[in-house]
């Protein structure tokens, strides 16, 4: 709700580049954290001016070098815009992976995302993101999973545990 009326004063990054703190902040202050993320827009946009020519990088390791982006941001980045194989790891596609046993003791989103992309076929990979998200957020909830709803009961070690627990099946 906010990107329309602030890429109608930055149509480029050249004018984000140069754009006064004050400025981007009225814009996005409804959004969470509007005082770093003002600070990052704009230094962000500076860095892709002066180091990569103007072009946003298209790879992890460039991404990362800049300000507010982190690697759950590169990985969606590189997936979404250029069907790169590479498994963005939020609260969702963490607590997900591991109730079903897609991950085994993964302490980490990073070490989801290195047990998830070992098995999920590269093809995949991109759409993979969106169906954990999707189904972290409709169905496997976190608080109470709608375990009585959801289709992938039979492959699921969250649900035969507790049934084996709760029902001795
Ligand atoms: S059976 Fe329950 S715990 Fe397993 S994926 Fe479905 S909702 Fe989540």
């Amino acid at each position: 709700m906010t990107t329309p009326a602030l890429f109608s004063k930055y149509p480029d990054l050249s004018l984000l580049a140069t754009a006064v703190y004050e400025d981007v902040f009225e814009i996005i202050k409804s959004i969470s954290f509007p005082g770093n993320k003002s600070r990052h827009i704009i230094a962000m946009a500076k860095m892709v001016m002066e180091r990569f020519n103007g072009a946003i990088p298209m790879t992890v390791d460039e991404l990362v070098q800049l300000p507010g982006v982190g690697r759950k941001t590169a990985n969606v980045i590189t997936s979404v815009v250029d069907n790169q194989p590479n498994m963005a790891v939020d609260t969702h596609v963490f607590r997900v992976s591991a109730r079903i046993g897609l991950t085994i003791k993964a302490k980490n989103p990073f070490e989801t995302e290195l047990q998830l992309i070992k098995y999920v076929p590269r093809e995949h990979v991109p759409k993979f993101h969106h169906w954990l998200i999707l189904h972290g957020r409709y169905v496997c909830v976190a608080r109470k999973p709608k375990c009585s709803e959801c289709g992938l009961q039979p492959a699921c070690l969250y649900f035969q545990k507790v049934m084996r627990t709760e029902y001795g099946l």
